[in-house]
C-alpha cells in the first residue's frame, strides 16, 4: 500500500502519544508540526532514515525540581519547577520561564518544542527550551515573588549559562522577576554574564526587549497585509490578553493607525468602541504593569462594557490578535471571526488557536500568522540582547527596532518560500514549520548519530 502523509502522521502520533501519556498540549503541538511537514519528509527520505522527527520530539533532557519558599506570614510552600532543554542543535538552549498554576510538564514540553522551530526561524544561533513553575504569582506580595524567584534560582543556576542555556520571561515572568532571578544567579555564581534575557536596561538588558514580542507580531502582520496590498491604517482590531505581548501589540497597532477595541485577562474582556490608545492605553499599562489590577477596572474607569468569563472573538473586526495563552480561540470563535469578515489573524501568544480553528482560517484562505512565526520577535531581541552582552556593548533603541523589523521580514520571506501553494495562497503554518525544521534537521544530519 502506498504511504500517505496522513496515515504516516497517524502512525507517528500513535507512538508519540504512547510514549508521552497524559500530555495533551504536547501532543497537539507535535501533531500540528507533523501534519504540515510530513509531505516534505516523505519527499526527502534522508530525514526519515535518520529518524529526525522522532529525535526532535524527544527533549534532550528535562530537569524537575522542588522549590520551597516562605510567604509573608511565615507559612512554608513547596512548588514544582521544570527546565525542559529540548534541543541545542543550532545554539545554546533558549526559551522563557512561565509562572502560572496551569503549568505542567506537558505545557512546557509543547512550548519547548515550538521554541525549537521558532528560534530556528529567527536565523539566530539559538536552540529551544522552556521552563517554569506551577507557582501562582497572582495576589502575591513583591517580597513573596522575590523569595520564590531566589528559591527557584538556587537549583536552576546549576543548569544554565551563557553558552549552555539562557532563559527569559513568559507568562507571569516579566522584568521584575528576571531582576530577582538574575540577582540571585549573580550572587550564587559570582559572575556577571548574560545568563538571562529580558533584563532591566541598567543591568545588561536590551532596548526594545520589553516591546519586542508585541511590536514584532505587528510588523509580521504588516508583512501579511502587504501581500494583499493592504495596510493597517483605519482597520479595527481585537486583541486578547493585557500582559506583555498584548500591551505592546496594542501600542504598535495604534501607532500604525489601527483601532484596538478589546483587551482581556483570565477573568473576562472589555469592549471599548472608542479605541484603547493614548491616555487609555497609558492607564491600562499602569493598571497591569504597576498596580497589577484586573481588566474589569478599565471598564469601570472608562465606562465601557465588560464581559466576565468571555473572550473577545465575537466583536466584529478586520484584525484579530490572540495574545493571552494557548487554546484561547476555538473553532466556534474562528467561525464568529470569519462570519464578521476578519481579514487577518496574527497569533501573539503560543498556540492560542486550536487545530480546528487554524484549519478553518486556512480553509477560508484568510491571512493567518501562526505564533511560532508571528511572535518570534521576542526571542529574536533576546538573541540580540545576548549578542550585546557578549560584545559588552549596547545598541540604541532605533538600531534594535530596525533589526527587529528586518528579522520579522526575513521570517515572513522564509514562510513564503515553503508555504506558497500553486494558486499563490501562502500557508504560513506549513511555511514556518518546514523552514524551522529544515535548519535544525540539517544540523542533526551533519552531527551524525548523536
Ligand atoms: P503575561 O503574563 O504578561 O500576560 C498574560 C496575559 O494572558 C494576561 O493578560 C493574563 O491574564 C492572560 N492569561 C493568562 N492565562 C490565561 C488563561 N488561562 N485564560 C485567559 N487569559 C489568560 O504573559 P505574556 O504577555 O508574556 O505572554 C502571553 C503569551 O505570549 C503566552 O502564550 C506566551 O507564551 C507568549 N509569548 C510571550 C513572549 C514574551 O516575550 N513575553 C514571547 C513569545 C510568546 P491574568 O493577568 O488574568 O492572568
Amino acid at each position: 500500500m502506498p504511504v500517505t502523509p496522513s496515515a504516516e502522521v497517524d502512525r507517528f502520533m500513535a507512538g508519540l502519544v504512547r510514549r508521552n501519556p497524559g500530555e495533551p498540549e504536547f501532543h497537539q503541538a507535535v501533531r500540528e508540526v507533523a501534519h504540515s511537514i510530513m509531505p516534505f519528509l516523505l519527499a526527502n527520505p534522508r530525514y526519515l532514515r535518520a529518524r529526525i522527527l522522532v529525535r526532535l520530539t524527544e527533549p534532550d533532557r528535562i530537569i524537575t525540581f522542588r522549590v520551597v519558599w516562605q510567604d509573608d506570614a511565615g507559612r512554608v510552600h513547596a512548588n514544582r519547577a521544570w527546565r525542559v532543554q529540548f534541543s541545542n542543535a543550532i545554539g545554546p538552549y533558549k526559551g522563557g520561564l512561565r509562572f502560572h498554576p496551569s503549568v505542567t510538564q506537558s505545557v512546557l514540553k509543547f512550548l519547548g518544542f515550538e521554541q525549537v522551530f521558532k528560534n530556528s526561524l529567527t536565523g539566530l544561533p539559538m536552540g529551544g527550551a522552556k521552563g517554569g513553575s506551577n507557582f501562582d504569582p497572582r495576589g502575591k506580595s513583591e517580597g513573596e515573588v522575590m523569595r520564590f524567584c531566589q528559591a527557584m534560582m538556587r537549583e536552576l543556576h546549576r543548569h544554565i549559562g551563557e553558552d549552555t542555556d539562557v532563559p527569559a520571561g513568559d507568562i507571569g515572568v516579566g522584568t521584575r522577576e528576571i531582576g530577582f532571578l538574575f540577582g540571585q544567579y549573580m550572587r550564587l555564581a559570582n559572575r556577571f554574564t548574560g545568563v538571562l534575557t529580558g533584563k532591566g536596561l541598567s543591568f545588561g538588558g536590551s532596548h526594545v526587549r520589553t516591546e519586542a514580542t508585541g511590536y514584532g507580531a505587528v510588523y509580521f502582520l504588516q508583512n501579511l497585509l502587504e501581500t494583499r496590498g493592504l495596510e493597517l491604517q483605519g482597520m479595527t482590531a481585537t486583541v486578547s490578553g493585557s500582559g506583555n505581548v498584548a500591551l505592546y501589540a496594542i501600542e504598535k497597532l495604534g501607532q500604525l493607525g489601527a483601532k484596538v477595541v478589546t483587551a482581556s485577562d483570565s477573568s473576562g474582556f472589555v469592549h471599548d468602541p472608542d479605541g484603547i490608545s493614548g491616555e487609555r492605553l497609558k492607564w491600562l499599562k499602569d493598571l497591569k504593569e504597576v498596580r497589577r489590577g484586573r481588566i474589569s477596572e478599565y471598564a469601570e474607569h472608562f465606562k465601557c462594557q465588560y464581559f466576565p468569563g468571555k473572550r473577545p472573538w465575537n466583536v466584529p473586526c478586520e484584525i484579530a490578535m490572540p495574545c493571552a495563552t494557548q487554546n484561547e480561540l476555538d473553532v466556534d470563535d474562528a467561525a464568529s471571526l470569519l462570519g464578521n469578515g476578519v481579514i487577518a489573524v496574527a497569533e501573539g501568544a503560543n498556540m492560542p488557536s486550536t487545530f480546528r480553528a487554524v484549519d478553518a482560517f486556512i480553509g477560508q484562505k484568510i491571512l493567518f500568522g501562526p505564533g511560532k512565526a508571528t511572535n518570534a520577535g521576542g526571542v529574536a531581541v533576546s538573541g540580540l540582547e545576548q549578542s550585546q552582552n557578549a560584545l559588552r556593548i549596547s545598541w540604541t533603541r532605533q538600531e534594535v527596532d530596525h533589526r527587529l523589523k528586518g528579522i520579522m521580514r526575513e521570517i515572513h520571506e522564509k514562510c513564503c518560500i515553503d508555504g506558497t501553494d500553486a494558486d499563490g495562497f501562502v500557508n504560513y503554518v506549513r511555511g514556518a514549520n518546514i523552514a524551522g525544521f529544515r535548519k535544525v534537521a540539517d544540523a542533526l544530519l551533519a552531527y551524525g548519530i548523536v
